[in-house]
């Protein structure tokens, strides 16, 4: 079968977070294996595969639009595949719009066959017929090839799936129910990634913290567990990990962030709404001040913590006391940086349905208010920094100005900076810098110390 491919050339187009990212990678990496190499452009490629996300509504019609501009290169090579594949390829809708108006398209798949990639692609090239059938869950593929974008840090998915049902998410639905990865597995491609030189992984799930719920009891490691064994796989430097439920993040979990000295200093922790009222409606299963109480001990166990997070504004029935609530927790806290959303229904979910959906005008009002107390505290945080010497991971020539480098603080702060002649020498590697200016979304410093680690 192998051979089929070689001279062809696949182009990816991505959409979404960092789950799809690397659900992209592991794409690309049976994409080769089958003998395909990259194209430059969509134009020249054989196979055209889309991960999408489906997170937010507009996705949805931006995806649409984003069909209907592949068709020409399909009239022009009808030999051409195009495939649609991540979240959006499981809903049913989606797929029902697909086989009518986008005949164009040959074939959906999701994360639970993946690993099937080959056999539909050979499936279709032999048939010409369309596949568009997705199983909507499924076992866990070890050991699927993966072509990494970056020689020193790798994203390693631990857990698939989520259990939380919060009520604007179509993810529980889409991508089923918790499945932790066993811990040897991941522990065996921790270690063979840092025998590839890797240095900081990124675990990544919907929900990392509930890691391991899903074995039973006798034999369980959980997220803290996994954690302690990952800090001692030598060659790795840096473990970061996203997202943490704030419900599911345990005592033993901070006590192990403090302890295991590979974790770095930052979380990502979603508070996404600030009135009690709102969290309810959200299902998020806490309260303001349970977040506060954990920001608190969070604080006290890792002083340099920096802590980001996720926040929602116009979820239906959120009045103007409401969104107070949350910029009053937004000042409490003194977040280093956050994500904000402007609250869109997304249809499958209980929000969609909900009353008192609030006028476009008003959530785009309140957007522009948070974002506006959200950048005066990341530039607060930022500044606190100068003066300070951190270490930094060195990621290599920023995208818009290829004379200046930049790199991450273990807090996850961007630091540019002007490269010593030995610039391209750094990237992959920790240098110290000192922080000279702190800006609302990057860090600028000098190098101190050129010593590679
Ligand atoms: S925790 Fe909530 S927001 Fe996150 S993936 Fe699960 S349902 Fe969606």
């Amino acid at each position: 079968m192998l051979e089929n491919c070689w001279n062809q050339k696949y182009h990816l187009e991505i959409f979404g977070c960092q789950m799809n990212f690397h659900d992209a990678e592991k794409t690309a990496g049976i994409l080769e294996k089958m003998g395909f190499t990259k194209a430059d452009t969509a134009e020249e490629a054989d196979v055209i595969l889309l991960i999408t996300c489906c997170v937010r509504e507009n996705a949805e019609n931006r995806l649409y639009g984003h069909l209907g501009n592949l068709k020409p290169l399909k009239q022009k090579n009808p030999e051409l595949i195009i495939g649609v594949g991540g979240c959006m390829a499981q809903l049913p809708s989606v797929r029902e719009k697909i086989a009518e108006y986008h005949p164009h398209i040959d074939l959906l798949f999701g994360a639970f066959n993946l690993h099937q990639l080959p056999d539909l692609i050979m499936r279709i090239r032999e048939t010409g017929s369309r596949i568009l059938e997705v199983p909507g869950d499924g076992e866990i593929q070890e050991d699927l090839p993966v072509t990494r974008e970056s020689s020193f840090r790798a994203w390693v998915t631990v857990i698939y799936g989520c259990n939380n049902f919060c009520t604007y998410c179509i993810v529980p639905y889409v991508r089923g129910r918790e499945k932790s990865r066993r811990p040897e597995k991941i522990l065996a491609e921790v270690r063979r990634l840092a025998a590839e030189g890797i240095k900081e992984v990124t675990l990544l799930g919907q929900n990392v913290n509930s890691y391991g719920l899903d074995f039973p009891a006798a034999e369980r490691t959980d997220f803290a567990d996994l954690l302690g064994l990952i800090n001692q796989v030598e060659g790795i430097t840096r473990i970061r990990f996203q997202t943490s439920h704030p419900k599911d993040l345990s005592d033993k979990l901070i006590r192990q962030m403090a302890e295991a000295e590979k974790v770095c200093e930052h979380l990502h922790l979603p508070l996404q709404a600030g009135s009690d009222k709102i969290l309810r409606m959200m299902n998020r299963k806490y309260t303001r001040d349970d977040y506060l109480r954990l920001v608190d001990k969070l604080r006290t166990r890792i002083p340099d913590l920096a802590l980001t997070t996720d926040l929602i504004v116009g979820f239906p029935g959120e009045e103007e006391a409401d969104f107070q609530d949350t910029l009053e927790m937004v000042e409490k806290v003194g977040f280093d940086a956050a994500f904000t959303f402007a609250y869109s229904p997304r249809v499958g979910t209980q929000a969609a349905k909900m009353e008192n959906q609030v006028p476009e005008e008003e959530k785009m009002d309140r957007l522009y208010r948070l974002i506006e107390v959200v950048n005066k505290q990341a530039k607060a945080a930022n500044q606190r920094l100068e003066g300070k010497v951190e270490t930094i991971l060195v990621e290599g020539p920023s995208p818009k100005r290829k004379e200046i480098f930049c790199g991450r603080t273990r807090g996850n702060k961007l630091v540019l900076f002007t490269p010593p002649s030995s610039g391209p020498d750094l990237i992959g590697t920790e240098i110290k810098v000192k922080i000279k200016k702190g800006l609302t979304y990057t860090l600028q410093g000098e190098v101190v110390d050129r010593e590679v680690f």
